[in-house]
């Protein structure tokens, strides 16, 4: 079982993320917090967990601390009022503590900090800056977290928070990169003494990989020594698609993706989609800011928020929404009105978005390279297929499968993929997917032949795969290069035109890329042997570096060109997202869809305004016998008909978000 609603006393859904990363310059920290304030703002904005403070990046502690320093300005145990207040009124309570950013600690221990292999320090700051220089944002100095000395100190913090407290929900440490490197004087002592030379970046990585699984690993130990069931979650590099070494150190997952300013609003779907796979809970963050942290005074519409926890939902994540309370501890009116309009909202789908299983019938064979989920999930979501990953060569349910390109399977692994090619699996690979010295792993009617030399070209579909998809007749650009394949036995569908010369000083011609030679040789750009396809050039990350929905088209086209046909269908533009939730223990099906249109406005993506959709067909392969189909929320009925295991009805308007439920 996926989801929330099973056991929400866990982790809820609706949480808060209250910075206050507060300057040692401002005055009266904390002077006009309130508990009946504080707890008024969380119960307009319906909030069910609220991380609140106990360390802040100017390195300061907001309680008594006898191991860290108190913020000069603070004269009382704030994080212990805050704590009371959510938990009088059943808010849970979990404690943030920075790790990797603590300016105080950097500037009283510099000994502390982390260096890079050159032996500079590991940050952006600048150290020649006077204090007049204008500060750039999120500037902090790094500092070590190889279980050193400045480790300790975040023990003993943790040890001290942890019998201070009573209750302690969970501990949230942030900035805990998960990084490559630091070769700070602890830390090549520590090599050495372990055999590892800090001047071999292998010996510099593994000691880091090692040393920052024991800071997780002490982390964890010191904290369930006190409490058994708190939470506790390593930020900054915990949730990330590339990271599995860190996975198991969290007991959940907080994926810190700030959609309008950090990677988009189609980020937290892939993400979600994994970690709903590792058994724990998972939480979508983004803020209530237009751009990202520490922006007081800026706000996103509150359709935007409603519309990233419809999203959140549809995809099993919880929410977390970033604020930073103001020094004086007072909470904003207008940021828990806005949080409130969005969680109301999320209350209301629980039912229907979480707690089940999801259905669909496409794979994607998971790889740690993000650039290809990313590239691949987008033109997938864009394009009302859903998918799920394929782990540990698991292919039950699935009618094809995508392999992204760099995949290599071990003889197990392509035991499991024949079978599923031999039992009508479908198959497409991508550019340098399944090749292996120089030969790809499994029979796709073609050979090999090499990288090209062309700084560019061309893709001209064939007639028959023009009848797929909407693409130009003529050779339309590819921004990368394609490998080059010889074909033997397979259906050639796309050719490949290569461009007259490369561009350099000496051969060009006009703006940019150099026309395609006519009458040249037009190796395969698309072949099809049987149930597999291939495709030759890189197109996950063509999409996602250029965005040309001819490309994703090209690779939408490639899927039905073996056949495969979505359990669902639906067509409803690239703005819409759907999930089907199987929630067997109703005897139900919940098609979960969204939709809204963010636009790239200055340095940020944004939600102007939601468009409704009108009239959404939709098919629905399903052998259950449908008794009756409809919208929970307004509990209009849905005519319908089913015939052969399909079942097929509109879904009259979608206003944000929607769900249409099938009864069985
Ligand atoms: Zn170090």
């Amino acid at each position: 079982m996926i989801g929330y609603y099973v056991d929400k006393s866990i982790i809820p859904l609706r949480q808060v993320h209250l910075d206050f990363h507060t300057s040692p310059l401002i005055k009266g920290i904390g002077s006009k917090f309130s508990k009946e304030q504080f707890q008024s703002a969380l119960k307009k904005g319906n909030v069910q967990s609220i991380t609140v403070f106990a360390k802040c990046h100017h390195g300061y502690c907001y309680y008594p601390t006898k191991v860290g320093t108190m913020h000069p300005e603070l004269d009382f145990d704030l994080l212990g009022e805050m704590i009371d207040a959510a938990h009088e009124i059943g808010v849970r309570a979990p404690i943030y503590i920075t790790a990797g950013w603590s300016e105080y600690d950097a500037e009283t221990h510099p000994e502390w900090m982390a260096k890079r292999p050159d032996g500079s320090f590991d940050t952006a700051y600048d150290f020649n800056a006077s204090p007049e220089t204008p500060k750039p944002t999120n500037i902090w100095r790094t500092l070590c977290l190889n279980d050193g000395e400045y480790c300790q100190h975040i023990y003993d913090l943790t040890e001290e928070i942890c019998k201070r407290y009573k209750k302690v929900d969970g501990i949230f440490y942030d900035i805990v990169f998960h990084g490559a490197y630091c070769t700070c004087n602890n830390c090549k002592a520590g090599m050495k003494k372990m055999g590892l030379n800090p001047a071999v970046g292998a010996d510099v990585k593994k000691y880091y990989d090692i040393k920052h699984l024991d800071f997780t690993r002490k982390c964890n130990e010191l904290i369930s020594k006190y409490h058994k069931n708190a939470t506790v979650f390593f930020n900054s590099g915990g949730a990330e698609l590339d990271k599995p070494e860190y996975y198991p150190a969290s007991t959940h997952y907080e994926m810190e993706d700030l959609p309008t300013a950090w990677g988009g609003y189609n980020k937290m779907a892939p993400k979600a989609k994994f970690f709903s796979t590792l058994g724990k809970y998972y939480l979508g963050m983004t803020g209530k800011f237009h751009h990202s942290w520490g922006e007081f005074g800026g706000f996103k519409p509150k359709e935007a928020l409603k519309y990233e926890a419809a999203n959140m939902a549809l995809y099993g994540a919880g929410m977390s929404i970033g604020d930073q309370l103001y020094p004086d501890g007072e909470m904003d009116e207008q940021t828990y009105e806005n949080i409130g309009y969005a969680f109301d909202y999320l209350e209301k789908t629980e039912l229907y978005c979480y707690g089940g299983k999801y259905v669909n019938n496409l794979g994607i064979y998971y790889t740690v390279n993000n650039q290809q989920i990313y590239g691949i999930s987008d033109m997938l979501l864009e394009s009302q297929m859903d998918y799920r990953f394929v782990l540990n060569n698991d292919y039950s349910g699935l009618d094809a499968v995508i392999f992204p390109s760099g995949v290599v399977l071990d003889e197990k692994g392509l035991r499991a993929l024949n079978d599923f090619i031999a039992g009508g699996g479908k198959v497409l690979l991508i550019e340098r997917a399944l090749l292996k010295d120089g030969k790809f792993q499994i029979d796709i009617g073609a050979n090999y032949k090499g990288a090209t030399t062309a700084d560019c070209d061309y893709i001209k579909p064939t007639e028959k795969l023009l009848a797929y998809e909407e693409l130009p007749k003529t050779p339309f650009l590819s921004y990368i290069p394609s490998l080059i394949i010889e074909n033997k036995d397979a259906e050639v569908c796309a050719e490949i035109y290569h461009p007259l010369f490369n561009r350099t000083y000496g051969h060009y011609c006009g703006h940019k890329n150099t026309p395609y030679e006519k009458d040249g040789e037009k190796p395969p750009a698309l072949i099809k042997k049987g149930n597999v396809a291939y495709i030759s050039h890189n197109i996950p990350k063509i999409y996602k570096d250029n965005g040309s929905v001819f490309h994703r088209r090209y690779f939408i086209a490639a899927l039905e060109l073996i056949g495969y046909k979505p359990t669902l269908q639906q067509n409803f533009g690239s703005g819409g997202r759907v999930t089907v939730l199987h929630q067997a223990d109703k005897n139900r099906y919940c098609i979960n869809m969204t939709y809204a249109s963010p636009i790239k406005r200055g340095n940020v993506e944004i939600i102007d305004e939601i468009t409704p959709i009108y009239n959404i067909k939709t098919t629905f392969n399903v052998q259950n016998k449908i008794k009756r189909v409809y919208n929970p929320y307004s509990g209009k009925e849905y005519a319908f008909e089913q015939k052969d295991g399909v079942c097929t009805f509109t879904v009259d308007e979608l206003n944000c978000h929607t769900t249409a439920v099938l009864e069985y």
